[in-house]
């Protein structure tokens, strides 16, 4: 199908110096935990968005010099001509789709610690490490600065030589720039502080310099922060950016504009939604003539006609977006617009950066799997066989089983329990700040339903009779799991209460079972959770405490960019919060619960206690299939395999991950043994041992 005109102004082609996108879709650069350690994973899945039509992609942070070196997490790194070649993987695969490629060059200054490297960090004054590590920088004199200048003009020049299209200078997020900038943080004394002119002085060095170094055949882009401080959401302050961009305006060929507070920035869909950077950005193309691009977690193109019509920004960015959906642009273009694989804003993604793991993505279970596994976010091999597949359960794990076999050409039937379909994520979506969630479900329904060979039961919960009666070649359970009531001690799931049916479960309140008066919530699961449920009893009148065993609420939410949004949101709410405390018992009037340190007891009064602890795989279906009343395994006329939360319960992403392996691997032998590639450095050849070369 053609595209709608009305998204015409987005294939438009925007000339940035010397170089030209050929169209607005812009991949801004993001962290995807593989830079310098996995080159091969990186190169293949930068290659798939420019494969999906984005006309810019970026690499991640990419530090210019081993003074620079945030280890735990994985950095992009050029320091040196090994670098370059590894680059060169991607902007080969970027350019054989006729996409830019970016190289955003970093130096972390208080922000990294250098706990790799071993290098003393520098920053524009004497400060501490701004993440906690009990690291402090020197001030840099002038020759630290005669140096990082040296560096990045040659890091510059190793991005152009690496083939990238554009440079960055990168002055946000903290990072040393920043620091130069903010007048906060800037004490200097000499011609590099105090007034604004000195304070951007560096910033307009490095411009100048990566200019001359790279400028005849590489754009330059400055990323910036449109606002001086983090506010209330949506409220910039300006302060002095306007007059700071303004000075500068001219200077590159690219503005790449974001915000002070990054929790807003890449805020999680639970507080931020689409085009949240709106407000930042009204004075912004009104003090440049050069092209300028921000993000949004745009997923609508008629939000990204507006955003340029409206002369808000001349280049859609995307980082969320185009993980969710590589193809973003080119579903666009052909016209298929139901098609496109909406982002959820859950940052899983950004998890990957925080656990220095490859990322991974809860809507698109091939990212990061494109060169690992062969995995492709569209297109997947055709069917082995004629096998008819049986998928039981229309969570994320069965329905991205049944897209993926569907794709691939199976006859696939769908059973589920319920009247509509989507598991837990129908559940999970009905709680505050969640209803995002739903596009896990709306996505794969939407293909789904376009299948002809994928026929959907609803309101048919099948027993073992029914499966085996139903006679296919292939059946996948994916049946999910229910919250427990019982907790686990360190070593075994314990009772914590005399009755446990007086305990409830996060299953309880979603099915709308609220307790009566005022309710501890515990949670030892220490994702999303249990403050999600607190708030829906909140909502509800309840009086609530919630109760963690952790030092932090939601600690694992950390990883995922809320850290520090979800006590701040709960606090707001008037939701007492309570640390370090385990649970020893409920007894219908007290909750007595024991720190985690000293052990010593206290007792909190309440008359519901919503345990949201660990969970139970929904299993005895798989139970009675797969075993025979003597215990060993059943001689089935089918294969057999549980997958996602009824085979282990994890977060969401694992079971649509879950689910599209089934669907991969069904008709394929996969080693056991070695069941990946690894992407890892290769020592190259070895000579033979001392012994085989003696005896030559
Ligand atoms: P996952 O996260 O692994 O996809 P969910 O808990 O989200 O798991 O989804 C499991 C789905 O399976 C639910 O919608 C549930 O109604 C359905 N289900 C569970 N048991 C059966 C059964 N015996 N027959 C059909 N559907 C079932
Ligand atoms: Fe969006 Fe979540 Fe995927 Fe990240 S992991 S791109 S936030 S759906």
């Amino acid at each position: 199908m053609p595209r709608d005109p009305r998204y015409d102004i987005l294939f438009e082609p925007v000339k940035l110096g010397p170089v030209t996108t050929k169209n607005r879709f812009y991949q801004v650069p993001h962290c995807t935990g593989m830079g310098w350690v996995r080159p091969r994973t990186l190169a293949e899945m930068r290659g798939v968005k420019a494969e999906g039509g984005w006309g810019v992609v970026n690499t991640e942070y990419c530090s210019i010099h081993p003074a620079s070196d945030d280890q735990l997490h994985i950095s992009a790194t050029i320091w040196d001509d090994s670098d370059v070649r590894a680059h060169r993987l991607m902007t080969d695969k970027v350019h054989a789709h006729g996409a830019l490629a970016g190289c955003e060059l970093w130096f972390g200054g208080a922000r990294s610690a250098n706990l790799a490297t071993r290098l003393v960090p520098f920053d524009v004054a004497e400060m501490p490490n701004s993440v906690g590590h009990p690291f402090q920088t020197r001030a840099m004199d002038k020759q630290d600065i005669r140096d990082f200048r040296r560096w990045h003009r040659n890091a510059a020049l190793r991005a152009k030589a690496a083939e990238f299209d554009i440079v960055y200078v990168y002055a946000t997020h903290g990072y040393l720039l920043a620091h130069f900038l903010d007048p906060e943080t800037n004490t200097r004394s000499d011609e590099y502080g105090g007034s604004l002119f000195n304070r951007t002085r560096l910033v307009r060095e490095l411009i100048e310099e990566t200019k001359e170094a790279v400028g005849d055949r590489c754009a330059v882009a400055v990323r910036f922060a449109a606002d001086e401080r983090a506010e209330e959401d949506g409220q910039p302050v300006t302060g002095e950016r306007r007059e700071m961009l303004t000075l500068m305006a001219e200077m590159p060929d690219l503005w790449d504009i974001n915000i002070a507070d990054y929790s807003l920035e890449m805020g999680p869909s639970r507080f931020a939604k689409e085009g949240a950077l709106e407000p930042y950005m009204s004075f912004v193309r009104s003090v440049t003539t050069k092209p300028v691009v921000t993000v949004g977690r745009f997923t609508s193109p008629d939000t990204m006609v507006r955003m340029v019509r409206s002369g808000i920004t001349d280049l859609i960015g995307a980082a969320r977006p185009s993980i969710a959906d590589p193809f973003l642009p080119r579903k666009i273009e052909e016209g298929r617009v139901e098609d496109i694989r909406e982002c959820i804003g859950c940052n899983v993604c950004y998890s990957g950066d925080s656990l220095a793991l490859p990322i991974r993505c809860t809507q698109n279970p091939t990212m990061g799997e494109e060169w690992r596994q062969g995995w492709h976010p569209e297109t997947i091999r055709t069917k082995g066989s004629d096998g008819q597949v049986l998928i039981v359960g229309a969570g994320p794990a069965g329905l991205e089983a049944a897209r993926a076999l569907g794709l691939r050409g199976y006859r696939v039937t769908l059973a589920e329990a319920g009247r509509v379909l989507g598991g837990r994520v129908l559940r999970e979506s009905e709680l505050p700040g969640m209803r995002e969630y739903i596009r896990v479900r709306d996505y794969r329904e939407g293909q789904i339903a376009r299948m002809p060979n994928v026929e959907v039961f609803r309101e048919s919960r099948l027993t073992a009779e029914d499966v085996l009666a139903f006679g296919a070649d292939h059946v996948c359970l994916a049946t999910g799991a229910r919250w427990r009531r019982d907790l686990f001690s360190g070593k075994r799931f314990t009772a914590i209460a005399e009755d446990s049916t007086t305990v409830l479960t996060p299953d309880d309140i979603m099915e709308g079972r609220l307790p009566l008066g005022p309710t501890v919530v515990f949670d030892a699961d220490g994702y999303y959770m249990g403050g999600v449920i607190a708030e829906r009893l909140q909502a509800a009148g309840i009086d609530v405490t919630l109760v963690t065993p952790s030092d932090r609420v939601s600690p694992w939410a950390q990883n995922t960019g809320e850290g520090w949004r979800v006590p701040a949101h709960l606090m707001a709410k008037g939701i007492r919060l309570v640390t370090s405390q385990g649970l020893s018992w409920f007894d219908g009037r007290d909750v007595t619960l024991a720190c985690e340190y000293s052990g010593r007891e206290t007792v909190l009064s309440a008359v519901s206690l919503v345990l949201v602890g660990q969970r139970a795989p929904v299993d005895d279906l798989y139970t009675s299939l797969r075993y025979a009343p003597d215990g060993s395994h059943a001689t089935l006329p089918f294969t057999l395999t549980r997958i996602g939360d009824c085979e282990a319960p994890a977060i969401i992403a694992a079971a649509t991950y879950a689910g599209h392996r089934y669907a991969q691997n069904l008709d394929r032998s996969v080693d056991v043994d070695l069941p990946l590639r690894h992407d890892k450095i290769d020592v190259g050849h070895i000579p033979p041992p001392h012994w085989a070369r003696a005896a030559e």
